[in-house]
């Protein structure tokens, strides 16, 4: 899968993006990652990207046309469109469900904002959808990209050594993930749970739904609307619900 990246900020990705696994990943071929420095598109002396709002306000605002460039530089010998993401405090929070859907792309243009943001006109005509990492302000969309090319690669079949690497995390199946535990087995007094010594997999793996219940319920309640249990999940969450109103 390919991602390109327009950014003011190339540099910032490399630590984050070309170690451990999404680093891996890249060496094998499996994505390929290119970084698309939006102030080589900028025809003037100063190489200046940014301007004046109109209207007044505070800051500066990444203009039209270097943006417009660096997409057409990425786009002109396509036969398709890439899907196309501004990284924005104003589009969709990104989730794992939009991780898993955006993992089944061939190639991803993310589009990272920095100052006071982008001129609206270039956004209206390159880009297909807006990705949020919060309801917060980061000072540019860089963090936020490489939290989604993080999150998208490692749901690319071949990045993870399997498959249940991923499908058996937190956010998955709509269920926080089970408590993990390894060496040693006693750690400042506290055991693991006998049951994962016990090497009986039926019951651990019952052990793991039930706990990955509980701890969603514990955290994060709202969620459990959302994930598919049986009736018998549903019955446990009920009598989980009895136990705390008591
Ligand atoms: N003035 C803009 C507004 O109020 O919507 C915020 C601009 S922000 C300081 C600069 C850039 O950071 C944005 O263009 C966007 O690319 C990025 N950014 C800020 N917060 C973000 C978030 N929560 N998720 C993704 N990108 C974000």
């Amino acid at each position: 899968m390919r991602f390109d990246i327009l950014t003011l900020f190339p540099e910032m990705f490399e630590a984050v993006l070309n170690n451990s696994i999404i680093g891996r990943a890249q060496a094998k071929g499996i994505i390929d990652l290119q970084y698309i420095q939006i102030r080589d598109f900028a025809y003037n002396k100063h190489r200046k990207v940014d301007d004046y709002p109109y209207g007044g306000g505070a800051g500066m605002v990444m203009q039209a046309e270097p943006i417009f460039q660096a997409y057409e530089s990425v786009c002109r010998n396509l036969d398709y469109k890439p899907k196309t993401i501004y990284l924005s405090p104003q589009g969709k929070v990104f989730r794992q469900s939009t991780a898993k859907r955006l993992a089944k792309e061939k190639h991803l243009i993310l589009l990272c904002g920095h100052y006071e943001g982008v001129d609206q006109r270039v956004l209206d005509e390159i880009v297909d959808a807006e990705i949020s990492l919060g309801d917060f302000v980061l000072t540019g969309g860089e963090i936020a990209a490489m939290a989604v090319v993080d999150a998208v690669a490692r749901m690319i079949p071949g990045v993870l050594k399997s498959a249940e690497a991923f499908s058996e995390e937190s956010h998955f199946h709509g269920l926080l993930e089970y408590p993990q535990y390894t060496r040693p087995e006693i750690w400042h007094g506290k055991s693991v749970p006998e049951i994962l010594l016990s090497g009986h997999h039926k019951n651990i793996e019952a052990w793991k739904r039930e706990t990955a219940i509980r701890t969603t319920f514990q955290k994060r309640k709202g969620m459990l609307g959302r994930a598919s249990l049986s009736d018998e999940e549903k019955k446990m969450v009920n009598e989980l619900k009895k136990t705390q109103n008591m």
